[in-house]
């Protein structure tokens, strides 16, 4: 029996004619497969009635907390909605379908809520679903905790539940529909010469989506590398090829003329740095950043002088504990990391090299700096972010058409 898993995104569904399109989609699927299970986000972005952000702009708050479980009963709504409209669509066109939330189909949790991790898949309504020759239509981004409370997986999450399928269920082929031909060598938003990429690694494109990539949830990339499981990035709107991410091992290969060091650069915006210098414990300091939920990212130690990034809306929370300790300190907001991958530059000398020439000449200025074995990061101020991208998307040649 062959299975695919097709995962569909907020702006493939956000109209009447997009999800035309989407039950079409499902439809050649059918003819091609002999099972086919369905994953589905909230209808449109921000402002759509039911997007994820307009559902979380309901809450008026007042600056209370609201409590993390609510707020995952209410967006995880979003996705319900979903998987009933394009059930309804799928059975107008003689296609029986069946709407399933995320606990329906079997996704257990952890009760963290907004950020759960999933333990397993009970498979079991799936599979009786599909034996009786229906489609289930799964509500993405979500799952079911032990008490049986709704959860959900994190923003972008539904890409993580649709992988999870894909591994419960020993799919064939896992395919991402998105608004854009597939993975991009930038974010074709922020670079406009950015090139369709027709294959790359599952680490590879992890690293992209680590580096803030939004194509596709890191999670979901793990989840299928750790499978073996082919993913596909396709546009729902256009018949372009969409990439295909398998295991590429370059390390073992040698590196020809013709192969590209670099492959892609990917940006993560909303970043603020601290500048924290003063004597005191590092290990005390960190772990109650780490207590109040404040995640680090790009972190550099010297005597008595700490360097560290984090997300801007940490900012409040990290000056209030900063202020508790006798330090002086400074922070720059409105920073962007922008982090460029590429699994062959592991030993190359050079490429930082070219990194900072390549930026210094267009005058964007190095805040901090991190690297690991296929990538090289830049804190940047987020007013040269598009300079940045577009200048060392040329300096590695990914303008070039790719073959
Ligand atoms: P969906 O609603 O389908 O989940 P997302 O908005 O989450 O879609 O992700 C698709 C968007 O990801 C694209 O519109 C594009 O702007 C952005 N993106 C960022 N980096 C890349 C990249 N390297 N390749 C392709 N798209 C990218
Ligand atoms: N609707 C959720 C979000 O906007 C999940 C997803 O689209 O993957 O984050
Ligand atoms: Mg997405």
């Amino acid at each position: 029996m062959s299975l695919v898993i097709q995962k569909f995104g907020g702006t493939s569904l956000a109209t009447h004619e997009s999800r035309e399109r989407v039950v079409l989609r499902i439809e050649e699927a059918t003819k091609k497969y002999d099972q086919v299970v369905v994953v589905v986000s909230a209808m449109g972005r921000l402002g759509a009635p039911y997007a994820t952000d307009t559902l979380l702009s309901l809450l008026e708050t007042d600056g209370r907390h609201v409590d993390d479980r609510e707020m995952d009963m209410l967006i995880a709504c979003g996705e319900i909605i979903t998987t009933v409209v394009l059930s309804n669509a799928l059975g107008n066109k003689g296609m029986k379908a069946q709407a399933l939330t995320g606990g329906q189909s079997g996704i257990r949790t952890s009760s963290h809520f907004l950020e759960a991790h999933v333990d397993h898949v009970d498979t079991t309504r799936i599979k009786s679903i599909l034996a009786q020759g229906n489609i289930p239509v799964v509500a993405g981004f979500q799952g079911m905790d032990a008490q049986g409370d709704t959860t959900t997986l994190g923003r972008g999450g539904s890409d993580t539940s649709a992988a999870l399928m894909g591994e419960a269920l020993s799919a064939d082929v896992i395919e991402i529909f998105t608004d854009v031909d597939g993975i991009m060598t930038a974010d074709p938003i922020v670079c406009k010469t950015a090139k369709l990429i027709n294959h790359i690694s599952y680490n590879e494109l992890f690293q992209m989506a680590d580096g803030g990539a939004k194509v596709i949830h890191p999670r979901a990339v793990e989840v299928a590398r750790r499978s073996g499981i082919p993913l596909m990035i396709k546009n729902t709107f256009s018949d372009a090829v969409g990439t295909t991410i398998s295991h590429f091992n370059y390390i073992e290969k040698p590196i020809t003329v013709n192969e590209r060091i670099i492959t892609s650069i990917a940006h993560r915006s909303g970043r603020i740095q601290f500048l924290v210098e003063g004597d005191i414990d590092d290990e005390i300091f960190f772990n109650d950043l780490a207590a109040q939920n404040v995640s680090i990212d790009i972190i550099n130690i010297f005597l008595g002088r700490r360097v560290f990034t984090t997300e801007s809306t940490n900012k409040d929370k990290t000056i209030k504990l900063i202020e508790a300790y006798d330090v002086s300190f400074s922070y720059i907001d409105n920073c962007c990391k922008i982090t460029v991958v590429g699994e062959k530059m592991t030993g190359v000398p050079g490429v930082m090299a070219k990194i900072i020439s390549s930026l210094s000449k267009v005058k964007v200025q190095i805040l901090q700096t991190a690297d690991s074995l296929s990538t090289i990061a830049c804190l940047i101020h987020d007013k040269d972010l598009e300079m940045a991208v577009f200048a060392l998307h040329e300096t590695f040649g990914l303008h070039d058409t790719i073959e």
